[in-house]
């Protein structure tokens, strides 16, 4: 089963990518938590971080490398910005394909919701 992501990639459905390699594709959040919010996605179906292999090393290096250019771009590096993967139940993932969020464009708050 394609995850939605991947029929982004694909170009089947759309969505406003904001660039795309052969490793990565980025896309703005289509629900945006912050002025600046995107998602870095590798191009290969990886459902969650559980499910990096060794070989996917270079792919995970690339989205930590694009989202650094994205933030520059988006004129956000200097203020500063936060990069977050989630990571299945607990994590609170709800799309299967693994992404890293690029969030930023106004101060962020606490890292973690108080309990
Ligand atoms: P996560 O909770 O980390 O799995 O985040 C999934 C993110 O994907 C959420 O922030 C959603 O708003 C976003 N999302 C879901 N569907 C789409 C879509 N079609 N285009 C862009 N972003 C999406």
């Amino acid at each position: 089963m394609s995850t939605i992501f991947s029929k982004i990639i694909a170009g089947e459905i759309p969505a406003d990518i904001v660039y795309q390699d052969e490793l990565v594709t980025a896309f703005r959040d289509i629900n945006p938590q912050a002025p600046t919010h995107i998602l870095i996605v590798p191009n290969k179906e990886i459902a969650t971080v559980n499910d990096l292999a060794a070989e996917d090393e270079q792919v995970a290096g690339r989205l930590l490398l694009v989202a650094k250019k994205l933030a520059a771009q988006e004129g956000i590096a200097e203020d500063g910005y936060r990069l977050m993967i989630n990571c299945n139940q607990h994590g609170g993932q709800e799309v299967f394909h693994v992404h890293l969020h690029l969030l930023g464009g106004r101060p962020l708050g606490p890292m973690l919701m108080r309990r």
